[in-house]
């Protein structure tokens, strides 16, 4: 009998998970078929999304080789860039790593393409922390302000070019503050500047951070980011990043020598012409088992996905931690729907329990939990080893 083809779109945190799950579940056989695995994705290797900050403060490589992961020994994988699903045709359309367009057929299907970072209109200035090259250049920038800085005698121009403006205070600007904070720190010492003349400012248009929990633990938030070397500053989002300085909301002007966007994810925008149906935001639509409509075989989740539980109308967040659960009951789906039995449903991550971790460089985490209306916050050494297990459970790497 001939093999069934199972092709995984995007080997991100999610794809990977969903590939790992799918063959543990299916011993790759399935109604007496050999499971044929193929990984397709545009990049060399896994891509750690969640440490997308770390080339921005340090030289962290954060790409994985796909040969690194065990669980892909006879996967075969393929660099490409998917381009449409066919799911009349059971094929997709991609184009290889030399700008071949090509088909592949498939039998089974993961759409797990992502997310990518919204960025500012190309006339606000700065630099959004979109990919490992923007990351970079953006390390370039801030220690040749350092470096600019340790040569400086005017005391204001010195001021400035030891600032920083992170705009938009979700996870990944307070993470990406924290740590710049810390690195730029120890920098400055290098060069014999005063490390406390660092300013980071990180702006929040809301009125506290951490809007996923309760007020109280935004205050602390803030608290902990203050000893890091952080200053947030509220009700304020940059308008425009003009040379030595950012425009706010409010009318201020705040002389800074970079000013960086962490403004948040958008579903990947090459959905749009892949030929899948669509929320009108851009997501795959699925149903709770994360069956595509309309599409026989076709399954999408992670952050390109609408993900709703059918119990609380609750939709997951665009995160690694909701795609892994999703991920690890898509192999359980995927093996009911072969063998015709009831599939299980998706359940929000909420609901089992709320569970965020945050860090904010090293030995300093902040780790904060809720069940049945108890809170728990975790913070320092501990924190940071949480934060840290998350992040290489999230890449497989644990
Ligand atoms: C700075 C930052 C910090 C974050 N921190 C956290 C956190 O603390 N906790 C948390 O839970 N989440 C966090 N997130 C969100 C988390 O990174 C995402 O939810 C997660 O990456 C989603 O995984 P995914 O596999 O669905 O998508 P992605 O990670 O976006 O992976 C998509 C994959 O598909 C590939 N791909 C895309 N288009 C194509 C195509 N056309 N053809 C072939 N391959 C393609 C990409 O190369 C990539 O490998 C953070 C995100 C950022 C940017």
């Amino acid at each position: 009998m001939n093999d069934l083809t199972c092709v995984i779109i995007g080997g991100g945190h999610v794809g990977l998970h969903s590939l790992k799950a799918i063959k543990d579940e299916t011993r790759g056989m399935v109604n007496g078929r050999r499971i044929r695995f193929v990984l397709i994705d545009k990049q060399p290797g896994h891509v750690r999304k969640m440490l997308l900050f770390r080339p921005a403060v340090g030289q962290e490589e954060i790409t994985i080789p796909w040969t690194h992961y065990s669980f892909l020994e006879g996967v075969e994988h393929v660099r490409g860039k998917v381009t449409s699903v066919d799911s009349g045709g059971k094929q997709i359309r991609f184009e290889d790593a030399h700008g071949i367009h090509a088909l592949m057929p498939y039998d089974l299907l993961v759409v797990a393409v992502g997310s990518v970072v919204r960025q500012p209109a190309s006339d606000r200035g700065g630099i959004a922390l979109t990919d490992p090259q923007a990351a970079a250049d953006i390390r370039e920038r801030w220690r040749a302000n350092l470096r600019k800085a340790a040569g400086e005698t005017n005391r204001e121009e010195r001021k400035r070019l030891t600032s920083i403006a992170v705009a938009g205070a979700g996870i990944s600007g307070v993470e990406t503050s924290a740590e710049l904070a810390l690195e730029m720190r120890k920098e400055a010492s290098s060069l014999g500047l005063d490390p406390s003349d660092i300013t980071v400012y990180l702006l929040s248009g809301q009125n506290q951070l951490f809007l996923e929990g309760p007020e109280k633990v935004g205050i602390k938030l803030d608290r902990v980011l203050s000893e890091c070397g952080v200053t947030v500053l509220y009700n304020r989002k940059v308008m425009q990043a003009e040379a030595g300085a950012v425009k706010l909301s409010n009318g201020d002007r705040l002389p800074v020598g970079l000013c960086i966007w962490t403004i948040g994810l958008i579903p990947n925008p090459a959905l749009r012409s892949m030929g899948l149906p669509l929320t009108s935001d851009g997501q795959v639509l699925v149903d709770e088992c994360y069956r595509v409509q309309g599409a026989t075989g076709v399954y999408s989740i992670g952050d390109c996905a609408r993900i709703v539980d059918p119990e609380n109308g609750k939709a997951d967040l665009m995160r690694a931690g909701e795609g892994v659960l999703q991920a690890d009951r898509l192999g359980k789906i995927v093996i009911a729907d072969l063998e015709g039995r009831p599939a299980p449903v998706h359940k929000s991550a909420g609901s089992i329990m709320e569970f965020f971790c945050i860090g904010l460089g090293e030995n300093r985490g902040f780790v904060w939990g809720s069940k049945w209306g108890l809170h728990m916050i975790i913070t320092g050494k501990l924190g940071w080893k949480i934060r840290q297990l998350a992040w290489d459970k999230g890449s497989m790497l644990r």
